[in-house]
């Protein structure tokens, strides 16, 4: 982007490394090279890094230390926590309920365990993506073992009712997962509170590096190890450890925990700002998801008469990003399974864009971006027959 600025509004798809993550991190890509797991004293600098790391990532969801583990991130949190489950308790039953609406780290998993003989429920969401507790209770078989659900979606922004589903699940002594991408570092979530039995975040979500993440695993709870090879990990996740990675996890879980209430307040100002603008101003728009129980960072908005993917590559003229859809489907033609979930029509989902914004935004990024937007969905309607129609002109 030379010269020309950049107007960031996709945090939900990544996030920016902050610059006291990189501090962090830069002496284990330098001089603390040590490999964690050796017994000479160069090592325990490394090994220093990843248990502050682990405290710090476990501190921020009510956790003890021994119950979290680092992976390379949500989606092999996810594979994980699924398919070990699945495997370790398959004696019991072979029944999974989660909903349609989760990630698709969480749903092709769900896909390949049927294929592997597991019998899973994709609950219905109501149309501001909530779960409903009514239909999870009912989905409930004496051979159920796990129930997944994500703490908030990572399209809509709808926070789910973690807590009310953590009890159904001890109430019937089954296992409670959650995706908690989304939700780690930006709203509360506490384990034992909520009773969450498994919870998969990632660093990338939270101004930390790619390819960093972690489960927590309630401790007693007997699952099978995911990668196998050598100790690390209480021999539940083998492999060297990515220390640099874990650091960077560790101090951007840190400033998440100590900056959650200002960082969120800021954010709830621009994206209500922002909806309230885009609503008022651009007519026949609508919001996605749940008015109120929604992230802080994310807006989805439904352009009518428009074709996100067109909208977005004008935005990104502009020199701003957005998404369309989620950032995985976003390139394949594919309409997304959550706006679709949530009862959109085809074309309604297809004139949705994602916005979702960090506390490093600012007032006047948006009023930039709303102009913007102003000017080219009105140019695109101009050519929209439909439009024109329905505008009765
Ligand atoms: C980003 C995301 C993931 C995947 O995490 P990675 O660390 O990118 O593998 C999983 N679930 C949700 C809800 C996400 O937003």
């Amino acid at each position: 982007m030379s010269g020309k600025r950049l107007i960031y509004f996709d945090n939900a798809a990544t996030t920016r490394v902050s610059g006291e993550v990189m501090e962090e991190m830069l002496p284990y890509l330098s001089s603390v090279y040590c490999n964690p797991s050796a017994v000479y004293s160069f090592a325990s600098g490394g090994r220093a890094a990843v248990d502050n790391a682990r405290k710090d990532t476990a501190d921020l969801i009510g956790a003890k230390q021994s119950e979290i583990y680092f992976t390379s991130g949500g989606t092999e949190s996810n594979n994980w926590a699924l398919k070990a489950a699945a495997e370790s308790f398959e004696e019991k039953g072979k029944h999974i309920i989660t909903t349609g609406t989760e990630h698709h780290s969480v749903l092709n998993t769900c896909g390949y365990l049927e294929s592997r003989g597991f019998s899973v429920t994709y609950l219905e969401v109501e149309e501001d993506g909530k779960v409903s507790l009514e239909k999870l209770q009912n989905a409930i078989r004496k051979d159920t073992i796990l129930i997944s659900v994500m703490a908030a979606n990572n399209e809509i922004g709808t926070v789910e009712p973690v807590a009310q589903i953590g009890k159904i699940a001890r109430e019937n002594n089954i296992l409670f997962h959650t995706d908690a991408v989304q939700a780690y570092g930006h709203i509360p979530l506490n384990v034992n509170e909520m009773n969450i039995d498994m919870l998969s975040a990632s660093a990338h979500k939270i101004n930390g590096p790619k390819g960093a993440g972690i489960l927590y695993i309630r401790s007693g709870l007997r699952l099978r190890s995911f990668m196998h090879g050598g100790l690390q990990e209480r021999g539940r996740r083998a492999g060297t450890l990515n220390v640099p990675g874990i650091a960077g996890m560790g101090k951007a879980a840190r400033l998440a925990a100590e900056n959650m209430i200002a960082r969120s307040r800021k954010e709830m100002q621009l994206r209500d700002y922002f909806i309230g603008r885009v609503l008022d101003e651009i007519p026949c728009t609508a919001l996605n998801g749940h008015r109120t129980d929604r992230l802080p960072n994310n807006a989805n908005i439904s352009f009518g008469f428009t074709e996100g993917e067109t909208v977005l590559i004008l935005l990104d003229q502009a020199g701003i990003c957005a998404s369309a859809g989620s950032a995985c489907a976003s390139g394949a033609v594919e309409v997304s399974h959550v706006l679709t979930a949530i009862g959109l029509s085809r074309e309604t989902a297809r004139s949705s864009l994602r916005f979702t914004f960090s506390y490093e935004n600012t007032t006047e990024e948006i009023d930039f971006a709303v102009s913007e937007l102003k000017r080219i969905v009105a140019k695109l309607r101009e050519n929209s027959a439909e439009y024109r129609r329905f505008a009765g002109n």
